[in-house]
């Protein structure tokens, strides 16, 4: 009998500032939902951040989705960086540079890995108020592969400038 597949909980942080973000961030999670052996949980509010990195580019719109899934990261990186593509991301180089769409794999089950092209979890979710904010509200319980809690993350960081966003 063939072995059966784990599948792991994974969170996707979504971020768009060039374009229609809106629309965009909507198309995305569509095409998440659509993916092989990917299922998508839930999704969360969406949020107008202020930018990291270079302030000469207008705000961003942020949302976290949670998914269950079979895939590896690598797999399912390349599968998001796919759809990356097909929203309009141009990668020319600028560090932190405004996008139509970035997608950042933040944590697949309690996996650990350090390479380049895939580090898990993301390096950069403490201190992000845009990737924590809306991943409190999806998994208020959440702690991380390294025991650091999402609620104690989310009390440290500053939200002064971040705007949750009314959906008409
Ligand atoms: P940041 O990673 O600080 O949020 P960014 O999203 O602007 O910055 P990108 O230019 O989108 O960075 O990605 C740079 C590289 O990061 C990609 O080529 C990708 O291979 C690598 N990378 C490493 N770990 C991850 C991860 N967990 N999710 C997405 N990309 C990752
Ligand atoms: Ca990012
Ligand atoms: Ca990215």
């Amino acid at each position: 009998m063939d072995k059966p597949l784990t599948a792991d909980i994974g969170f996707i942080g979504l971020g768009a500032n060039l374009g229609s973000p809106v629309t965009t961030l909507t198309s995305a999670l569509s095409h998440i939902a659509a993916l092989t052996d990917v299922e998508l949980i839930a999704s969360s509010s969406f949020y107008d951040s202020v930018p990291m990195g270079p302030s000469e580019q207008p705000n961003y719109i942020n949302a976290i989705c949670k998914i269950s899934t079979t895939l590896d990261g690598l797999s399912l990186l390349k599968q998001l960086q796919y759809i990356e593509q097909t929203h309009g991301r141009i990668r020319n180089g600028e560090h932190w540079g405004p996008r139509t769409l970035d997608l950042d794999l933040l944590l697949l089950g309690q996996q650990q890995y350090h390479t380049n092209e895939l580090t898990l979890p993301h390096y950069g979710m403490q201190g992000r108020e845009f990737v924590l904010v809306p991943m409190f509200e999806l998994q208020p319980d959440l702690i991380m592969p390294d025991n650091a809690s999402i609620a104690k993350w989310v009390s440290e960081c500053d939200v002064s400038q971040l705007r949750r966003i009314q959906m008409t």
